[in-house]
């Protein structure tokens, strides 16, 4: 039985401050409710540090956005694994979509950054999906498992990655993909997890859906045989509706 785990991104929004108090209600809404599943929050770089002190103690987890796959040296504007290790972060996703429209990131770097983060001792979120475009020619399998296939390129055990398939028409848009879409593409993802990691180990990856996770929808898509769990973008940043979606995960 595969553990579910709902992750709040929250992007590009919010001052420290503003982190620490969504951070603190977060923590007090869900109280002790969660322990059948993981969650945690995402919130900037300047606000990993104040997040961290504010869900100590608590089963929320600290997850970063992002980490460049250097240790360290003359990388401007970048942050490292061992940087986000030591302010106490878990989980860092790696290769969201936002990364790769507006920030140039591939398959490469992305494998690169996947393979910082485990030997840092902390577990990657692999970000995948397939554009409008790619949805609408019938090229979502092809897309999807080939970055599967290269973000994960000579990571050789995969007990600490998760994947997200985040439908990018769907992120952001109000356009959720419909439970039977979200759960076609994660029996595709879990087929090729089996395909290059063995059966056992399809068995435990867990796939998390992002894509306009809402508390309206996300009970029925995380009933699905094959999602474990949700990225969640605009609804992390209300406390009550990202609380809301993790009990639904619970
Ligand atoms: C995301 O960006 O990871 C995401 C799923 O966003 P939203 O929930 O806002 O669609």
């Amino acid at each position: 039985m595969r553990r579910k785990i709902v992750v709040g991104n929250w992007k590009m929004n919010k001052t420290v401050a503003e982190s620490a108090e969504l951070a603190s209600a977060v923590v007090a809404a869900l109280g002790n409710d969660c322990s059948a599943c993981e969650a945690g929050i995402a919130p900037t770089y300047p606000a990993l540090d104040a997040v961290g002190c504010t869900i100590k103690g608590s089963e929320v987890l600290l997850v970063a956005q992002n980490c460049h796959y250097e240790d360290d040296g003359a990388y401007t504007g970048e942050v490292s694994t061992g940087m986000l290790k030591a302010v106490g972060c878990s989980y860092v996703i790696i290769g969201h979509s936002e990364r790769r429209q507006y920030f140039g990131e591939t398959d490469a770097t992305v494998n690169l950054r996947i393979k910082k983060v485990l030997a840092a001792g902390m577990k990657a979120i692999l970000c995948v999906g397939e554009t409008l475009d790619e949805r609408e020619s019938g090229a979502f399998e092809a897309v999807v498992s080939s970055q599967v296939t290269g973000g994960l390129q000579g990571v050789v055990d995969i007990s600490d990655i998760v994947i997200a398939y985040e439908p990018v028409w769907a992120i952001g848009t109000g356009r959720t993909a419909s439970s039977e879409q979200a759960q076609e593409v994660h029996k595709i993802i879990r087929n090729k997890v089996a395909e290059l990691y063995g059966a056992a180990a399809a068995e435990a990856v867990r796939i998390q859906y992002g894509g306009s996770v809402k508390p309206s929808n996300a009970a029925e898509l995380f009933a699905m045989p094959d999602i474990d769990g949700g990225l969640i973008g605009g609804a992390a940043l209300k406390a009550e509706d990202f609380v809301a979606i993790v009990k639904a995960a619970c």
